[in-house]
């Protein structure tokens, strides 16, 4: 450990060459770098490399040459060295934990740390489930032949992932993908690198203990524009994992031609509450999902859409729940709410604010960042009522602790606001009656729907992503759900009949 900067100690493997191209950690080719900033304090944190094409050329070239061999190690293998990449994780969890708060502005103890346990609980799903992996064996006409499947990797994966989850999106795919047998080349979002280098350190760790090939595993840091721009549309990557802005996920998918894609991109997930709702459980599901790591979470409630005979009601019980709420020092036990990751969500936020506003909305609490504190980030919990269908709040994902409130007056309306903005990852509905719970499951254009419980519910070997035709994009992070997306299927004949 050397400097001491944001209330935390800064580990010496964050000090200098924190890129990982076949096998080594090494700088830029240029040597050009970019500072890492705390949104807490405003302290440079540490200094990153600034990756240009001929970097990316070499950790794309390095994870090419160690796939047949990688691919050739016997799955029970790959098992355990994901396996022992968890248990690393989970001895790390603090340190890594505390570099998490530092850099992304969440709460330490109630949000870094848990994100980062898991990280070591996606490792180990994927090396349980690998092991577990079934696949059809065919009846066929030809009474001589046999037709068996397999599911292989597809080789060569970029994983390009944002700075809401900096460890826990990228674990999502890095467990699976390699315990499938695919190497990897990862890109950290550039707000948030630090800590995915530290867990980089973990998986380079076990990787060495197996005396796997260099560049199983890949790290590269720098310009979305740049970096990943180029990985996704290199020729010797065979699929991209990503997850980000919906924006930025089509743009992906233009570059990427015929490669396979997973897209877990954003959300604008309303939480519905019925008049028969338990109205105490939905105002305090509510405020979480609209302010647990201050609303930037792909799957935060964006909309609360509230029956009108319980919005008084409930508006009551939501602002109580709202004042609960400590915006704070991330490292203060106290804090229940960081500040936001950087200033782009902050304007957007204050944008859609602005917009509900002129058009007749009114804000009970919060509404604008806070002064007198170390950065401009701080944001409090906002609570907006009157929010109506042509609002920005509705008809977008605004990233940011604002809880809008929408009055609705059936079911079918409930349905169509929730539908029209084209999102659709996850959603959630409070009712008492399992007969509506059927009823807007069978509605609701989405990948995910919770009843009775925050859209922030989920648990890691869900299958997670957006609803088909929907804005969320495809594929599915959870468990054994992403390893049928990390391999295909092939299929295999034998005819018995004419072996000697
Ligand atoms: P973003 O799209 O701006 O960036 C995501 C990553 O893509 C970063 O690493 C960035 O550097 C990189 N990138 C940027 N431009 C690129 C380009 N042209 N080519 C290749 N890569 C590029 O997203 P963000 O602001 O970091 O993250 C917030 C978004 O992510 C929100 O919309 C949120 O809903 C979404 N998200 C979705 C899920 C999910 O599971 N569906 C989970 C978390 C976040």
């Amino acid at each position: 450990m050397t400097t001491a900067s944001a209330g935390i100690a800064i580990p010496d493997e964050l000090t200098s060459k924190t890129n990982l191209i076949a096998g080594d950690w090494v700088d830029a080719r240029s040597g050009e770098r970019f500072e890492v900033r705390s949104p807490a304090t405003g302290e440079v944190l540490a200094e990153v490399p600034s990756c240009a094409p001929a970097d990316v050329d070499a950790a794309v070239a390095a994870a090419k040459a160690a796939w047949p061999a990688f691919k050739a190690r016997h799955v029970y293998e790959r098992s355990a060295i994901v396996l022992r990449m968890a248990e690393l994780v989970r001895e790390r969890a603090k340190t890594i934990a505390r570099v998490l708060s530092a850099e992304q502005g969440k709460p330490y103890e109630t949000e870094s740390l848990p994100e980062v346990m898991e990280v070591a609980l996606n490792f180990q799903l994927a090396g349980e489930d690998v092991v577990r992996m079934e696949t059809p064996v065919l009846a066929m006409r030809d009474p001589n032949k046999r037709v068996l499947t397999f599911r292989e990797p597809y080789g060569v994966m970029a994983v390009i992932t944002p700075w809401n989850f900096p460890t826990v999106i990228p674990s999502e795919y890095i467990g699976p993908g390699l315990a499938a047998g695919n190497t990897m080349i990862m890109k950290p979002a550039s707000t948030t690198p630090l800590s995915m280098i530290l867990v980089a350190r973990c998986i380079e760790e076990a990787l060495e203990e197996f005396d796997l090939p260099e560049g199983v595993f890949n790290l590269v840091t720098g310009r979305g524009s740049v970096v990943g721009d180029y990985l996704v549309s290199h020729p010797d990557v065979d699929i991209v994992g990503f997850t980000g802005e919906t924006v930025t996920g089509e743009s992906i998918c233009a570059r990427a031609g015929i490669k396979q894609t997973l897209m877990e991109l954003g959300g604008n997930g309303p939480q519905i509450v019925c008049s028969d709702a338990n109205l105490e459980a939905a105002a305090a599901a509510a405020a979480y999902g609209c302010f647990f790591n201050a609303g930037q979470v792909c799957c935060a409630t964006e909309r609360i859409l509230v029956e009108d005979e319980v919005h008084d009601r409930f508006l009551e019980l939501l602002l109580a729940e709202a004042r609960k709420w400590r915006l704070g020092d991330p490292f203060d036990p106290a804090t229940t709410m960081g500040p936001l990751n950087n200033e782009p969500t902050a304007v957007k936020t204050e944008e859609h604010l602005a917009d509900a506003k002129a058009k007749g909305a009114e804000i009970l609490t919060g509404g604008k960042r806070e002064s007198g504190r170390p950065t401009d980030l701080y944001f409090p919990p906002t609570v907006i009522d009157g929010v109506r269908r042509d609002m920005l709040l509705n008809l977008e994902e605004t990233f940011g602790p604002v809880a809008p409130v929408i009055r609705y007056t059936s079911n079918e309306e409930a349905v169509e606001i929730a539908n029209e903005s084209g999102y659709g990852l996850q959603m959630s509905v409070f009712t008492s009656s399992i007969k509506k719970c059927f009823w807007f499951a069978d509605r609701l254009r989405t990948g995910n729907v919770v009843f009775n419980d925050s859209t922030d519910y989920w648990e890691a070997h869900e299958p997670f992503g957006g609803g088909g035709g929907t804005k969320s994009g495809h594929g599915r992070l959870g468990g054994r759900f992403t390893l049928d997306d990390v391999t295909h299927l092939k299929t295999v004949a034998i005819d018995f009949e004419k072996a000697l």
